[in-house]
């Protein structure tokens, strides 16, 4: 006879919490999704037979190792990289590659189980996992860059595989990493095939895939909004961040007549009380994509921009806001202004930008509230489209991708109300994403059996 255990949730966090010491970006992952997935569990026996949850909870596998490089002074360089395979339930793993000083493996797992019930969510097939370095790249010349990455990509790549494992970008890592790694692994394995995504249009990569989680992060608070009688034209909207997130985000949402009053990068924020126009926006991109310059330098070059240090743009009245830059990025203070400045709703366009307290504060105070996991989903999906065309050889055109991700955008909102709805009060869209990703993984684990 299976033996079926019963936990409570505490319980199960104290056992997190101990078989992962040291990582609080992780536990914090894990503790978003564990109480409406405790839940469900809790009422579902066969969950519990196949310890459904305990093994969402615990990589696949980690690899990790020394990167070795050198800088232009020539001395050598001494970096740590990761992969994290969390989970390929239900495809191959997906999930993208972040540079940042930060970057270890507690951010790395936290990232990855995030990833595993994203990918889930988007309907297509695609498992979980994250990887990336403590490398730095502020301030490295472009060849330092390519140095790193190819040294990243030469113990990289045994783990990986157009049908084993697919890494993409995230921070720190754009198409122009991309193209260093995916050159280096062209050139150990002799092969050109979908092992990346994010690949510059040349070689593979997909049209939309650049605007896909910035725009997709758009479309799923339009959907918020008009689920909830409301109207995103016109509104005023903060979104911190100046990468690849957040230049899609501002694109997407001044198309679509909204008004958006802040930009920022790790040393402060710019202020633009007019509406930042797409004269603006394509200089910040030519700024932080091309120049690899500081959001500062807006203020010199633009009257009616007020440049900030060191500050964060939540203290700015607005309807709408976009976290785009990095997780806990807004606290519970930040949240109880935004509440009583006005903020009807909120969209993670990062990863667990939004602290819990701050989720609380959100909840609390009445604001729609889009997790990460179903609003940036958009970038995944495309990439998930990016390998589907790699493997067909085909190239999709623009609109035809456009299609797609607002289509998918669409049926990830839904899949959230079908599974957060109440019987009244506004959607609880982290309990829909959650139980929705979790749902499908959980019934091809359990095809499985236990392995
Ligand atoms: P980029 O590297 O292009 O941009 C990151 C932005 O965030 C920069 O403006 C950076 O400023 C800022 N930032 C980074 N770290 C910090 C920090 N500690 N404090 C304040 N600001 C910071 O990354 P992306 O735009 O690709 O990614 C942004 C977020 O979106 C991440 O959470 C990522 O995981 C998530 N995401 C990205 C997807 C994608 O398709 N790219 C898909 C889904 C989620 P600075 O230049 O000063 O470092």
């Amino acid at each position: 006879m299976p033996v079926i255990a019963s936990f409570t949730l505490e319980e199960f966090l104290m056992e997190i919490a101990a078989r992962n010491p040291g990582q609080p970006e992780f536990l914090q992952a894990v503790h978003e999704a564990a109480k409406p997935i405790h839940e469900l569990v809790a009422t579902e026996p066969k969950y519990r037979e196949y310890e459904i949850m305990r093994r969402l909870a615990e990589p696949d596998r980690i690899v990790s190792f020394r990167v070795c490089w050198e800088d232009d002074t020539g001395r050598v360089r001494v970096n740590r990289g990761w992969r994290v395979q969390m989970n390929n339930a239900i495809g191959p793993y997906k999930g993208g590659i972040r540079f940042h000083r930060n970057v270890n493996e507690s951010v790395l797992k936290f990232l990855a189980f995030e990833q595993t019930l994203k990918n889930s969510l988007t309907g297509l097939p695609m498992g979980g996992g994250k990887g990336g370095a403590d490398f730095d790249p502020h301030g490295r010349s472009e060849r330092e860059v390519m140095r790193f990455c190819q040294a990243f990509m030469t113990e990289l790549y045994p783990h990986i595989g157009e049908d084993t494992d697919v890494p993409a970008g995230d921070i720190g890592v754009g198409e122009r990493e991309i193209g260093f790694m995916f050159g280096q692994w062209k050139r150990i394995t002799r092969r050109h095939t979908g092992v990346l995504t994010g690949k510059g249009l040349e070689y593979g990569g997909s049209r939309i895939r650049a605007e896909a989680t910035g725009y997709g992060c758009v479309f799923f608070m339009q959907h918020m909004l008009a689920h909830h009688g409301r109207e995103l034209a016109g509104r005023t909207c903060a979104v911190s961040g100046a990468g690849n997130v957040a230049q899609y985000c501002v694109e997407k949402l001044i198309q679509l007549g909204a008004r958006v009053v802040t930009m920022s990068d790790s040393d402060g924020f710019i202020h633009v009380p007019a509406g930042i126009t797409p004269e603006q926006l394509a200089w910040i991109k030519m700024l932080k994509n091309e120049r690899r310059g500081r959001i500062a330098e807006c203020a010199a070059q633009f009257s009616g921009v007020v440049y900030a240090a060191g500050r964060r743009a939540w203290d700015v009245p607005c309807e709408l806001a976009f976290p785009c830059a990095t997780q806990n990025e807004l606290g519970a203070g930040d949240a109880a202004r935004l509440a009583a400045n006005g903020c009807l709703a909120v969209a993670e366009g990062a990863n667990m930008p939004c602290a819990p307290e701050a989720v609380a504060a959100f909840r609390a105070g009445g604001v729609l509230f889009g997790p990460g996991k179903a609003a940036n989903a958009g970038g995944v999906a495309v990439s998930g489209l990016e390998m589907s065309q790699n493997s067909a050889h085909l190239s999709w055109s623009g609109e035809e991708l456009q299609e797609l991700l607002v289509g998918i955008m669409h049926g990830i909102h839904a899949r959230c109300v079908e599974y957060g709805a109440g019987k009244e009060g506004p959607v609880d869209y982290v309990r829909g994403a959650n139980l929705a990703g979790f749902v499908k993984v959980a019934e091809a684990m359990l095809a499985y059996g236990v392995v």
